[in-house]
């Protein structure tokens, strides 16, 4: 089993990929089984072949084509400033969807790297599809941007601005007019996150 698993990743995978490919599960947590799956998923949409993808391969994944926060969920892709992601970033983004390790949060080694499928990581990754400028605060303009997107044109401007303020008046705790991560993880608190993400794709 070990053995084709092994000959069909050194298939699909460049060697510099298969390099990597230790790291990558030990990054993400996945198995070797999966990462051969998501590199077949990601060479099938990388029409232009050059390793990377783009919006526009996004824009072909059904899951995400119907998806009222496909554009957003498409953002959390993308590294800062970039509009190519490649494998091991596309990797990594879906490797914050992974259901939390309980085992993992328990018995947490303080020095060890926290996990990408953590609470507080699962946090980090929803708070920045709010934050479009990634300056690490959410003003009321990107609030109302995302909201936008989630929620189509069924709601007026005048109520999705008072939708705005109420939910930064509430996060606000310093009072600068901006939600930070810290402000964001309060507001969070009784949150099932993991049950947040999972809704993203069934909606
Ligand atoms: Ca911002």
């Amino acid at each position: 089993m070990g053995s084709i698993v092994s000959r069909l990743l050194s298939r699909l995978l460049r060697e510099e990929e298969i390099e990597d490919i230790e790291e990558i599960k030990k990054e993400t947590g996945f198995s070797h089984r999966k990462i051969t799956h998501l590199y077949r998923r990601f060479t099938s949409l990388d029409k232009g072949g050059n390793g990377t993808l783009s919006r526009d391969d996004f824009h072909r994944i059904p899951e995400l084509a119907i998806n009222p926060l496909g554009d957003i969920i498409t953002n959390g892709f993308f590294p800062e400033g970039e509009d190519q992601v490649n494998f091991r970033g596309f990797v990594r983004t879906l490797a914050h969807f992974r259901p939390i390790d309980q085992d993992n949060e328990k018995n947490k080694n303080p020095s060890a790297t926290e996990p990408l499928n953590s609470r507080t990581n699962k946090l980090l990754f929803a708070f920045r599809l709010y934050d479009l400028d990634r300056d690490g605060k959410i003003s009321r303009d990107e609030l109302l941007q995302v909201l936008r997107m989630i929620v189509g044109v069924n709601v007026s401007d005048e109520e999705l601005g008072s939708i705005a303020d109420s939910t930064i008046q509430e996060a606000d705790t310093n009072g600068d007019g901006y939600i930070s991560f810290n402000e964001f993880i309060k507001v969070m608190k009784n949150v099932d996150v993991e049950q947040m993400m999972s809704s993203w794709f069934l909606r």
